[in-house]
């Protein structure tokens, strides 16, 4: 394997802090996402890189040999008995497994930091075979109408469900992986120049689940998982805002043979209404009354949320007027009872009257004084 320039990958000066590393980690780790580049196999290459890079550089022992030795260095070892490069292998390990939506720069440069790939199944990073399947976001858009008194709504996704053929096994006759003795973890020892050593990578038999399959299912290649397009039932609940995140436990994307599946997420989009504008849940309306209602009061009907319902004007309503319909409102979210509806009263004033109107009114108007 040819020397590489960790630092140049990195974009990052020599004598770049930690903080700087970190930083320019961060920033190429999410340009390079293989999730955000679904389309360019280079990116896969470059993130591999850019992991590779901040592994070496954001552990002190390491960027100390690799400063000493370069990259090579790190492999064949210095000093007493070698330098155990073993732990991490970044061939042997598909870092898009993670989606990009759990795929979390600052732990995983923490472990960077504490040279935490050496242990096996560490917390921080398990082997990606065995973790559970992705978890899974999508818009869902519904009316003002659905989200004030809740909906089952159908939605087609797309994503890997539970293999039907071998119900999610992956296939018949489970047994302990011969590779790697059901540990998940290759070890090879090689003697060097430099003395003994040892690597320890991911086993690519059974990409480190310790598991292997007599054999393996023909629907799912083993994987226990089958790509497919269904519809999916969602209870949308009343009171619902826009931009609220919504939860469908297990509705996200099937476990590697079995392993739990992710979630779904639904991301609440209400479209605007026409007639109604929402606040907190509280609806407003505007509405246009006669002159005349507007002086001498009365009932007149209103638009709400549930259909037609009658609002009293009272006598001498003013332009601007705001009247409270109680419990005409969207229904709480959390806790019992609705909002109200807010109608905010405009009068409109007559443009052409007739010449028995224009009569009345002078009359009116000689009465008022
Ligand atoms: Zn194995
Ligand atoms: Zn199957």
């Amino acid at each position: 394997m040819a020397e590489k320039d960790y630092y140049k990958i990195l974009g990052v000066s020599r004598n770049a802090s930690k903080e700087e590393i970190k930083k320019a980690y961060k920033r190429l780790a999410k340009k390079y996402h293989p999730d955000l580049n679904p389309d360019d196999p280079k990116a896969a290459e470059k993130f591999k890189e850019i992991n590779e890079a901040a592994s070496v550089l954001g552990d002190d022992e390491k960027r100390k040999q690799y400063d000493m030795y370069g990259s090579e260095g790190l492999k064949f070892g210095t000093g007493r008995g070698g330098f155990d490069f073993s732990g991490f292998d970044f061939s042997g390990f598909d870092f898009s497994d993670f989606g990009f939506d759990r795929f979390d720069f600052d732990s995983i440069f923490d472990t960077f930091f504490s040279g935490g790939f050496r242990s096996r199944r560490s917390s921080a990073f398990r082997t990606p075979r065995t973790s559970r399947g992705r978890d899974l976001t999508y818009d869902l858009y519904i009316t003002l109408e659905e989200a004030a008194k809740g909906v089952k709504k159908k939605i087609r996704v797309t994503k890997n469900y539970v293999c039907e053929e071998c119900s999610g096994r992956g296939g018949r006759g489970i047994i302990t992986c011969p590779d790697c003795h059901g540990t998940g973890i290759y070890r090879e020892t090689r003697r060097t120049a430099f003395g003994l050593f040892q690597t320890s990578t991911t086993c690519r038999a059974c990409n480190g689940t310790g598991e292997s399959i007599r054999e393996p299912c023909e629907a799912c290649d083993g994987t226990g998982r089958v790509r497919r397009t269904r519809l999916i039932e969602v209870d949308v609940p009343a009171g619902i805002m826009d931009g609220a995140k919504l939860r469908v436990a297990g509705e996200g994307e099937a476990g590697y043979r079995g392993a739990k599946p992710g979630d779904l997420y639904l991301l609440i989009r209400v479209k605007p209404h026409e007639l109604f504008e929402r606040r907190g849940d509280d609806l407003f309306l505007n509405h246009t009354i006669s002159f005349v209602q507007a002086v001498l009061g009365g009932k007149v009907k209103v638009p709400t949320i549930d259909g037609e319902a009658t609002l009293k004007i009272p006598p001498g309503t003013q332009p601007g007027t705001v009247l409270r319909m109680r419990g005409k409102g969207i229904k709480h979210l959390h806790g019992f009872g609705r909002g109200d509806q807010l109608v905010r009263i405009n009068i409109e004033v007559p443009k052409k009257l007739s010449k028995k109107q224009e009569k009345l009114l002078r009359e009116f108007d000689k009465s008022l004084r």
